[in-house]
């Protein structure tokens, strides 16, 4: 795995966190290759070349993952308000800059909640489906309702590891001005006489001027623990999240 930061899932989590992963990749024999740009692919003599600014491999196969933008083609023939990140500019009615056009789900920009910002990572089918469905057909139906914005909250897995996160990462919380400060824990998800359970780390990060939480992040090898935990989260801070 060819990566061209220093850990993966850097959008979503700390640097600590992102060596849970690490770890969790390396012991089932993943060979990651990070801090490496990928310059060039090529094909000689029936093999798949992979070169970097750090070495040449010659892989069987090349997945690529290199991230996604919201197509705007069509919102652009149509002459629609393009937002700052790059998304379709919609209000909380998902209305966009032209009268009677709606735009819903990957392709239109969001708030965020804990920054108060125009906001489109990441897009997912939750998100749209609340935005499309009830939101812009409510009102184009003629019953307003407004989508409040989102916190990002997004779950993935490698293996046994479950990998949570919600809100804001340390580094972005200190980019937006926030007095940022963290904690992590690692504890077990049952006590210790009681069968079964695993282990989770939980990272919380808040502001210290107004003690709100800015982010979350949980690691564990116990799905529905994850889930629960980093689903809590989210509604808190979608909430205020303050104590
Ligand atoms: C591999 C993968 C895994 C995913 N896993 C998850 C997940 O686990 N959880 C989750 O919440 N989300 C997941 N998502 C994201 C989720 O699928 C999207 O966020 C969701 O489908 C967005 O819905 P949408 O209606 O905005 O866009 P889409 O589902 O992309 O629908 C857009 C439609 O518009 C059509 N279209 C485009 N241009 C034109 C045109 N010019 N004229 C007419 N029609 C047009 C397209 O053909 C398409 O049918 C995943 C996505 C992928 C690719």
């Amino acid at each position: 795995m060819i990566g061209r930061s220093n850990y993966p899932l850097r959008k979503s989590l700390d640097e600590d966190m992102g060596n849970i992963v690490i770890n969790e990749l390396v012991r089932h024999g993943v060979k990651l290759q990070l801090n490496e740009r990928i310059i060039e692919i090529d094909y000689q003599g029936g093999k798949q070349i992979v070169i970097t600014d750090g070495g040449r491999y010659v892989v069987d196969a090349v997945v690529l993952a290199t991230g996604i933008k919201p197509n705007v083609e069509l919102a652009k023939q149509l002459d629609l308000r393009i937002g700052e990140t790059g998304a379709v500019w919609v209000d909380n009615r998902m209305r966009t800059s032209i009268e009677n056009v709606y735009a819903a789900g990957d392709v239109a920009e969001t708030k965020n909640l804990i920054t108060g910002e125009p906001y489109w990572h990441p897009p997912f089918g939750t998100t749209a489906n609340k935005m499309g469905g009830f939101v812009a057909g409510s009102n184009i139906a003629g019953k307003p309702m407004a989508f409040p914005g989102v916190v990002g909250t997004s779950m993935t897995r490698f293996m046994n590891l479950y990998i949570a996160s919600t809100g804001l990462t340390t580094q972005e919380a200190i980019r937006h001005g926030f007095k940022a400060r963290s904690a992590a824990i690692t504890a077990r998800t049952k006590a210790r006489y009681y069968p079964g359970g695993g282990y989770v780390t939980i990272k919380l990060i808040i502001d210290e001027s107004s003690m709100r939480i800015l982010g979350a992040q949980v690691l564990g090898d116990d799905g529905s623990y994850v889930l629960g935990k980093i689903d809590t989260l989210a509604a808190l801070m979608a909430k205020g999240g303050n104590r």
